[in-house]
């Protein structure tokens, strides 16, 4: 095994680390909010008493929009977030290492088989600034009983009208200001149109419904025909 040679903070993004390894390379990592536990596999690394999770760009696009130059990053410590689309909870569970104690992961995923995997996943780590919805993202108001403000609305369902789904939940739940943060994913948006088409109709579909927008990447070579946006609320 490669060993590590240090460990820093993330010239940016509190919460976000770099780990070098003695052969030169430098990974993302997070703080582990529940030390001895994996949560896809990912290597564990012990520095200076912490526990870090390695953050794979290649498994997370959130890893990989921070790899490529992401500018903006609105998740911090204690920092509310609306996640849609938690799948088995690969970006979630970096997303509550980064937000801690202090902050909450509503999490929706709407296939019960994905989600009953999630459920068992959280279960064993026993993160408790994550809550489970099974839901569909397409309709906010199934759970309003349970979603409070939130500070970010993050999407990555790989579905059409993205875009216009995330709006339709920030407005509902994204306080005054708030940060709303879209994966697009271009082929299962519609494969008949170039990528950078499709990008820019769900980023109009942003602006159409009031969000500035402060920062696209493109998630290559982590993921073809992907971009990650982060917008923010006008009022
Ligand atoms: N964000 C995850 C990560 O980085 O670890 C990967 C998400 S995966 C690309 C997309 C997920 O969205 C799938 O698990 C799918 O079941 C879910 N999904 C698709 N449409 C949805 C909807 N309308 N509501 C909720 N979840 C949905």
């Amino acid at each position: 095994l490669i060993q590590v040679v240090g460990v820093k903070e993330h010239e940016k993004f509190k919460g976000v680390y770099w780990v070098s390894f003695e052969d030169g390379t430098e990974r993302l990592a997070t703080i582990n909010l529940t030390p001895g536990k994996r949560v896809y596999g990912e290597q564990l690394i012990q520095w200076e008493g912490r526990e870090y999770r390695i953050w794979n760009p290649y498994r997370s696009k959130l890893a990989a929009a921070i790899m490529n130059g992401l500018k903006i990053m609105p998740i911090m410590e204690g920092t509310r977030v609306l996640y849609l689309g938690a799948a088995s909870g690969t970006t979630v569970s970096h997303v509550s290492d980064i937000v801690g104690n202090e902050g909450i992961i509503y999490s929706v995923e709407f296939s019960p088989r994905v989600f009953r995997e999630f459920m068992e996943k959280l279960v064993d780590q026993g993160r408790k600034n994550v809550i489970p919805i099974l839901a569909d993202a397409r309709y906010p108001e199934q759970y309003v009983h349970i979603v409070k403000s939130v500070d970010v609305a993050y999407i990555d369902i790989a579905q059409p009208f993205q875009a216009k789904i995330l709006a339709d939940n920030a407005d509902v739940y994204v306080k005054s200001h708030g940060y709303v943060m879209l994966v697009i994913k271009a082929m299962s948006i519609d494969v008949t149109k170039e990528p950078s088409e499709t990008f820019k109709r769900e980023i109009d579909v942003l602006k159409d419904r009031g969000y500035e927008i402060l920062d696209m990447v493109h998630l290559e070579p982590y993921d073809t025909a992907h971009a990650m946006v982060i917008g923010r609320k006008t009022s």
